[in-house]
């Protein structure tokens, strides 16, 4: 029977690069005790991916598009756009859209651009919506810890605007500059509600409780990362299918929130090492009941690389691989694992190598790879493929695709 169903397990920067292990070259994945991953790849077709190009390190977000078969060069303007969705807000084409943070403001300096930390940002956020009056409409909403997002909305607003973060502290607030004509206007509003924003804050009660206790008043509103969303087309429009997401990363909801896949929130998940895979698992699974396409992200293998912590890296894939003795033998699915770039436990960061893919499914020409890592996925049957190539191979192991031709 051809399957109907797709379940994309995306391993967030679980490629690695290798290190010198008991003489030997290995990465956190290939030294991994993995026995289910390493069935799916004997049962189905490995190989490598260059998930953008080779040689270009994505990030979460570019990454994640790709995989999805959209092109970042066309879609991605930066990630306000796709942090605003993150937080919830229904970003809308045209948009100019802002990461913010709560910040310390005094004598006219930003002592603390994290407000220490402050995480009880609700009655804030909630102040600046009720009490900012701008020339256009504009969303404030908090995200997570001292984070939020802002979105305007209206006739005439350009997404290239300066940051009105000075990135460091002991600095004053930048004025916001456009760096393009026609974004004159955004840079003028945005300037206008920072200032409002400052005048709201600080009298708020919240602050003057901080103040109280000694802790940073949060009463300043820093920017960054402005961008415009542009036209993207819906996922179940360009596919046929209808799509979910089962992630707990905000840039990764955001981007699946932008394709307008559903989001499934999953009890426990943090994006962490400490994540709750297995509930993610049957969240996943669950999702493929009313659903033909299911994304699966799991962030811990991406911390532990920007941890540079080999073993907490190595250690997070064989607690995946115990949940994913679920996914054995699931019937009607073609499973594709793979990651969205390396993250290199070496540098901390994402690097530009191809990362390891396999396919599982009925139909799926299996090849004679049986182990799931770097190293084995090179010389698989799939060879190698782009993240943009991907989309189509399952759309055609699932019967989707069009003939080219007669
Ligand atoms: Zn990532
Ligand atoms: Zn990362």
């Amino acid at each position: 029977m051809i399957p109907d169903k797709i379940l994309l397990i995306v391993l967030d920067g679980g490629a690695d690069r290798p290190l010198m292990i008991d003489g030997r070259e290995e990465t956190p994945l290939s030294s991994a005790k993995t026995e289910n991953l390493d069935i799916l790849a004997e049962e189905g077709i490995s190989g490598m991916m260059d998930v953008i190009s080779p040689g270009i390190p994505p990030g979460s977000d570019t990454g994640h598009l790709s995989l999805l078969g959209y092109d970042p060069y066309k879609v991605y303007t930066g990630r306000g756009p796709i942090e605003a969705a993150g937080a919830g807000i229904d970003v809308k084409r045209g948009d100019v859209a802002f990461r913010c943070n709560f910040a310390t403001l005094e004598d006219g300096k930003i002592i603390d651009r994290r407000a220490g930390r402050i995480r009880e940002t609700e009655e804030l956020a909630k102040a600046i919506d009720e009490e900012v009056h701008l020339d256009v409409d504009f969303i404030f909403k908090r995200s997570t810890g001292h984070r939020a997002a802002l979105v305007f909305r209206g006739d005439g607003l350009g997404g290239d605007v300066t940051a009105s973060d000075p990135k460091e502290d002991g600095m004053q607030i930048k004025e916001s500059k456009a760096l393009k004509k026609g974004s004159e206007k955004t840079a003028e509003i945005l300037n206008d509600f920072i200032e409002q924003s400052i005048r709201v804050l600080s009298k708020h009660p919240v602050n003057e409780e901080r103040a109280k206790k000694g802790l940073p008043r949060a009463n300043a509103i820093l920017t960054r990362g402005a961008g415009i969303l542009p036209e993207i087309e819906r996922f179940e429009e360009r596919y046929g299918l209808k799509g979910a997401v089962v992630a707990a990363a905000g840039l990764v909801i955001g981007i699946s929130r932008i394709c307008r896949l559903d989001f499934v929130s999953t009890e426990g998940a943090t994006g962490g090492t400490d994540s709750n895979v297995n509930k993610k698992v049957e969240n996943a699974l669950r999702s493929l009941k009313n659903h033909d396409f299911v994304l699966m992200n799991i962030k811990g293998t991406d911390e532990a690389g920007h941890d540079k912590n080999f073993a907490k890296k190595r250690e997070f894939f064989e607690r995946i691989d115990e949940a994913f003795e679920r996914l054995l033998g699931l019937e009607d699915t073609v499973i594709a694992i793979t990651a969205d770039h390396t993250t290199s436990v070496a540098i901390g960061d994402h690097t530009g190598d191809p990362v390891p893919i396999c396919i599982h499914g009925e139909g799926v020409r299996s090849d004679s790879i049986n182990k799931f890592d770097e190293f084995n996925c090179a010389k698989g049957g799939l060879g190698r493929i782009r993240g943009r190539d991907l989309m189509p191979t399952l759309l055609d192991l699932t019967n989707r695709s069009k003939k080219f031709g007669a």
